[in-house]
């Protein structure tokens, strides 16, 4: 990973602000907790920062201004901003640029934080070199965001006062300032910081790839329980422009309860999805490819018989998908119509949950087959073995 760091590309800057702060942290906090014992009050003070300041980061600098998933209001936009500003990851402008580029040239030499270049490269060391300049080609929507030029052009500052202003307060409320620098700023940082950052190192290394192989992310629910939602990456890399993260209702996505609660609330609006039967034909295309490659990668036995079931229960379950899709987008645009046909909505009612109940046995085909396959693999294995 060394070899991907030029030395007059040197950021000089960060490394000296993340490097400085985590060798005061580790020099420093032994020392401090010698002296000091923070109140509950800071514990918990500094753990409601880190959760806004990071859902700051995931909900607006990521979801939305890097991939426009839905739009905010100009105050939630404020607070947005304010929050991520102390978070100390760079402006938005500059944030959202680098990661646009890391989801168009993922995996690529052009990708900001790139796996291929080690594992430590994508979580901080990448951060130790000068990126690409802003394009404003890349980011031109943004540049017509007043707020967003704003925070770029004054970024030091704000990012100074931000952090005081949290600080203060926090010190002010449980009388004890020199617990609310340390805890309130340094270990809240080191905690934001490394878990922003995990995301682009372990959500690319450590999980699985159910909707897509051709990129290296990957989706991890324990890594969504420390990232604000965001562990559900290899979702992400292939349905970007979605405002979820995690799909099902009861994936951990907190960002994506704050954006829902806040277009329930009207601040929010425009909030973009991407169909669940869409979806589905994702997994479904995308666990055939699997099953395929191992199967002609590792079985030893002939195995044309197997991959013509799987190929025919898989079209199968995909023209029924696009059947259903298409039945629901009728039945939705002749519901809105001025006078409405009440008996063709009852057939297409009808129809709807016909075919459902024949994708429900499909899928149970399709899961069969799955099965028949996982039991050739067993004992094909035995075989070779004996
Ligand atoms: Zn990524
Ligand atoms: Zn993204």
């Amino acid at each position: 990973m060394i070899e991907h760091m030029k030395k007059s590309n040197f950021e000089w800057v960060n490394f000296s602000y993340i490097v400085g702060y985590h060798l005061a942290l580790v020099i420093g906090l032994p020392f401090f907790f010698m002296k000091h014992n923070p109140s509950w009050g800071i514990w918990i003070a500094s753990a409601i920062l880190y959760f806004v300041s990071g859902i700051s980061v995931t909900a607006g600098y990521h979801r939305l201004y890097s991939h426009l998933a839905y739009k905010a209001n100009k105050a939630v936009e404020v607070a947005l901003l304010f929050f991520a500003t102390a978070a100390t990851q760079g402006s938005a402008l500059k944030w959202s640029c680098d990661h646009r580029r890391h989801h168009a040239f993922v995996d690529t030499d052009r990708d900001p934080y790139s796996i291929n270049k080690g594992f430590w490269f994508a979580h901080v060391l990448w951060l130790f070199q000068k990126t690409e300049p802003i394009d404003p080609k890349v980011v031109a929507d943004l540049y017509r965001n007043r707020l967003v030029m704003f925070q770029d052009k004054f970024y030091l500052p704000l990012m100074i006062i931000t952090n005081l202003i949290c600080v203060l307060f926090m010190g002010y409320l449980f009388n004890d300032y020199v617990s609310a620098f340390v805890i309130g700023w340094g270990v809240r940082l080191f905690f934001s910081h490394h878990t922003t950052w995990f995301i682009n190192s372990l959500a690319h290394t450590w999980g699985s790839q159910p909707f897509s192989q051709e990129h290296s992310a990957v989706n991890n629910y324990v890594l969504s329980l420390v990232t604000f939602g965001e562990g559900y990456h290899n979702y992400h890399h292939t349905f970007a422009h979605d405002y979820r993260n995690g799909t099902r209702w009861y994936h951990f996505d907190p960002t994506k309860w704050v954006i829902w609660t806040m277009h329930k609330l009207r601040l929010a609006t425009g909030l973009r999805r991407v169909n669940t039967i869409q979806i589905k034909e994702r997994i479904v295309i995308e666990h055939k490819k699997e099953l395929l490659a191992t199967m002609r990668e590792f079985l030893s036995t002939n195995t044309t018989l197997i991959e013509e079931k799987i190929e025919k229960v898989t079209n199968e379950l995909l023209t029924q998908y696009s059947q259903l899709n298409q039945l629901i987008k009728e039945y939705q645009i002749r519901k809105k119509e001025k006078s409405v046909d009440k008996t063709l909505l009852k057939s297409l009612s009808l129809e709807i949950r016909a075919l459902k109940k024949r994708l429900k046995s499909t899928w149970k085909d399709w899961k069969k087959t799955s099965k028949e396959v996982s039991f050739i693999f067993e004992t094909d294995s035995s075989s070779s073995l004996a």
